[in-house]
């Protein structure tokens, strides 16, 4: 992009008011090297210690790279105090996020300015929620037969949550279900586009993808955390969780996917302290999001034998169980479809995915909708999928960077689909 059009874009924001956005100025990010598990467990503990530091990754051992920390500039010195404290191995990557963070964001404005509600370009920019409810309300008048939009519930802000059902239009009621959500964690932007994506692929492209559709239909919600999502493109960038006020005025949100009902409330693998990123909430379901998707998943309980939730980053597709190491009864045949999955993207572009229970291959999550999918609403397979990491801490990938992601994430996701129904379409 020109300086000129850079400098224009970011006028035109100055005059939308949209300059309440935390900036990020002298916000520095550092790369963090381990050398062994317990300097990775100090770390990890320092973390938790100093809710300022951001540290992102999902590494779980201290041989992987990618461990990097977002760091306000007044806590600069008392992390590197503490590094060299404990000979733990940093380098600063980035000085001020803030130039990063204006770029992106100029970058999105002028590629969306491109196109006009309803109509999106999902390759072509990450749209907020009212965007995303703006198409997905056009869709019923484009596809009559095959697209039903429906409302379960509303955020604890009052925003409409929305979900479309796709079918191919022949009319059969009660068709098993795949059912996808995506944006439970508010800054991981290519979640819900890839939800999009995903959209128009069975919509706009429903003959070639005749054989996902002919005994199944699939129900799609983009956006379950709005608010923390709106909040990531309004005001900070790297919010996680929802926007609910919780006991601690110091502290508002809750993690959703640590808030289901199955399992909830373990030490291991949520939190108590609503300082932290995986704060569970005071009870499950004390957010009226995860109420809405507990909601879907009830709904569909008879019929259900796919649930996908979809996050970024990490290329991970995570299988029940989360709240222990042992393992659901069928869990072979669910990691058959992920193997599916995995095998099909590198095949289509050597991208590598890691999978198996999410408490053996990440970390215990304890709460987490898979978890309650399995436990509770009688879901035949249930994966949580990592998207590949973006940009400069994951979260954040470049306009440009969109399409590929989420072209290969398709090859896996039809490949899983597709293995579902073979292994369980006789039942319908
Ligand atoms: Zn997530």
């Amino acid at each position: 992009m020109t300086s000129l059009r850079l400098l224009l874009v970011l006028v035109l924001l100055q005059f939308a008011g949209l300059l309440a956005w935390q900036d990020y100025k002298d916000y520095k990010v550092f790369e963090l090297k381990p050398q062994d598990a317990n300097q990775l467990e100090l770390l990890r503990r320092l973390a938790r210690e100093q809710p300022h530091w951001d540290i992102l990754g999902t590494r779980r051992s201290y041989n992987e790279s990618g461990l990097r920390v977002l760091v306000a500039p007044n806590q600069v010195n008392s992390l590197l105090k503490q590094l060299k404290t404990h000979h733990i191995e940093h380098q600063l990557l980035w000085n001020d996020m803030s130039l990063l963070l204006r770029q992106q964001r100029a970058e999105n404005e002028l590629s969306k300015s491109r196109s006009a509600l309803p109509f999106i370009d999902v390759l072509g920019g990450f749209y907020t929620h009212a965007e995303i409810n703006e198409y997905l309300k056009s869709l019923p008048q484009r596809y009559p037969q095959r697209a039903l939009l429906k409302q379960f519930g509303r955020s604890y802000e009052g925003r409409a949550l929305k979900l479309l059902t796709i079918n191919n239009g022949d009319g059969r009621p009660n068709k098993p279900v795949i059912l996808i959500d995506a944006t439970m964690h508010a800054r991981e932007w290519i979640a819900p586009s890839f939800a999009l994506y995903i959209i128009q692929q069975l919509l706009d492209h429903n003959v070639e993808h005749a054989d996902l559709l002919q005994d199944y239909d699939w129900v799609i919600m983009p956006v379950v955390n709005a608010d923390g999502y709106e909040f990531t493109h309004t005001d900070s960038r790297y919010w996680r969780k929802t926007r609910k006020p919780t006991w601690d005025p110091e502290n508002i949100g809750t993690d959703l996917n640590r808030n289901f009902g199955y399992e909830w409330g373990h030490d291991e693998g949520s939190s108590a302290d609503p300082a932290e990123e995986i704060y569970r909430g005071e009870h499950a379901f004390d957010q009226p999001e995860s109420q809405v998707v507990r909601d879907v998943l009830l709904h569909y309980s008879d019929r259900l034998d796919f649930y996908l939730s979809l996050h970024s980053y990490g290329n991970y597709l995570l299988l029940p169980w989360g709240h222990t190491s042992a393992f659901p009864s069928n869990y072979f045949d669910m990691m058959e479809v992920a193997d599916a999955g995995a095998m099909a993207i590198v095949q289509a572009t050597n991208g590598i995915y890691s999978y198996g229970s999410g408490y053996h291959l990440m970390y215990p999550t304890s709460g987490d909708s898979t978890d309650y999918a399995v436990g509770v609403a009688n879901a035949t397979v249930a994966i949580t999928m990592e998207l590949p990491a973006g940009g400069f801490l994951g979260f954040d990938p470049w306009v440009s960077h969109i399409e590929g992601i989420v072209t290969e994430s398709w090859v896996g996701v039809r490949a899983m689909a597709l293995e579902v129904i073979r292994r369980y379409q006789t039942r319908s």
